[in-house]
């Protein structure tokens, strides 16, 4: 079911590129929104640590790791010193308690337990600024992602650019909640991850699978029972990693879209950013009719694990027909615009 369409046109590609940045600088959080959440983080530490003077919070999620909004939520993570928050039934009292407290608290507004998500959180929001909170507890391997995520941003400019345009796409045709049964943002990022380190020649290395030559050090870190190692010494991965393809991110975006209409091979594989080999289906017994997407350090959570054959069919819709419309340049788009030319 190869579409043929037209050779695309170099002066689309450019014009498509300049759309990536557009909404990569009118998307991305400015200064203010930065400082508002990092207060909030201030506030809410102070809050907590007066009923519990040995615990720190950590934000993580979309704000730290390269791909945020400025309206994005403010995901935040409640770490003990000691191990105690492991029994289930101290999590509870401990959540009953901040509950308390925030409830009480005049700057936090809808305070409400949600216990059905994968990690119980509680949502809140900030009344003066209008900024969702989700506080949850422990919630190590988020934090261990976001730096993930982050350190692929900084490798390339190209990376979180087109993140920002997968990220727009599926909340413009409702195709990203995982909470509604289709796939979270988190799941399509690292679609685009895979496909820039599957790509010939790769714009992406497997920060999982590198190591510093001259040092060979430990490529083991343990986090909640899983291996949560990647190479970071970014002015180093300059100097081992030599990323050849220079296409643009317009040319990048149209070939995203193609890899995941014509390339990838969803009843065999699985897509993954810890490893440069191909990971199959029946290895890991996954074998629903829909695509399957491995979490990079909880290697036995399917991304993908929730949503309905029903909603993957709709997805593909959407990734096919934009990979139709932004392939081929529009009749009625005017080049000579200044807005676009510049
Ligand atoms: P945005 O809020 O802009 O839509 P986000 O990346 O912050 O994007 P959230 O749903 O707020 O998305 O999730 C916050 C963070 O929690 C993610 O960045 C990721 O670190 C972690 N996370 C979310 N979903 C999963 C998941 N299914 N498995 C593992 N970690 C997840
Ligand atoms: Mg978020």
């Amino acid at each position: 079911n190869m579409i043929d369409l037209p050779v695309i046109d170099e002066q689309w590609i450019q014009i498509l590129s300049k759309i990536c940045r557009q909404i990569t600088d009118r998307s991305k959080p400015r200064p203010r929104d930065i400082e508002n959440r990092q207060q909030i983080l201030n506030q809410l530490e102070k809050q907590f640590q007066k009923d519990y003077p040995d615990c720190n919070l950590y934000a993580f999620g979309s704000f730290y790791n390269g791909f945020g909004f400025s309206q994005s939520d403010l995901d935040v993570c409640l770490v003990f010193k000691d191990e105690r928050e492991q029994n289930s039934d101290e999590v509870i009292r401990i959540m009953q308690r901040i509950l308390r407290a925030m409830k009480s608290s005049s700057t936090f507004d809808e305070v409400q337990p949600v216990l059905q998500a994968k990690v119980p959180i509680i949502r809140t929001r900030h009344r003066q600024w209008n900024i969702a909170i989700d506080i949850s507890l422990h919630n190590m391997l988020a934090i261990e992602n976001t730096r993930l995520l982050k350190k692929y941003t900084e490798i390339d400019t190209r990376v979180s650019e087109l993140g920002y345009m997968i990220k727009y796409l599926a909340k413009f045709c409702s195709i990203g909640d995982a909470s509604r049964g289709t796939l979270s943002s988190y799941a399509y990022i690292i679609m685009l991850i895979h496909f820039l380190q599957q790509i010939q020649p790769p714009v992406l290395p497997v920060l999982q699978q590198l190591n510093d030559p001259t040092k060979k050090t430990s490529m083991y870190k343990k986090c909640s029972k899983w291996n949560v190692y990647f190479y970071e010494d970014l002015p180093k991965i300059n100097d081992i990693w030599k990323g050849e393809n220079k296409l643009l991110t317009g040319a990048l975006w149209v070939e995203f879209l193609r890899f995941y209409t014509e390339q990838f091979n969803y009843e065999e594989h699985i897509v993954t950013i810890r490893q440069i080999e191909p990971l199959l289906k029946h290895e890991k017994g996954w074998l629903r009719q829909t695509i399957a997407i491995e979490d990079p350090f909880e290697l036995s959570h399917n991304l993908a694990g929730g949503l309905s054959p029903r909603n993957w069919i709709m997805i593909r819709r959407v990734l096919i027909r934009s990979r139709e419309q932004f392939g081929v340049k529009p009749e009625n788009i005017d080049i000579s615009n200044p807005d676009m030319s510049n």
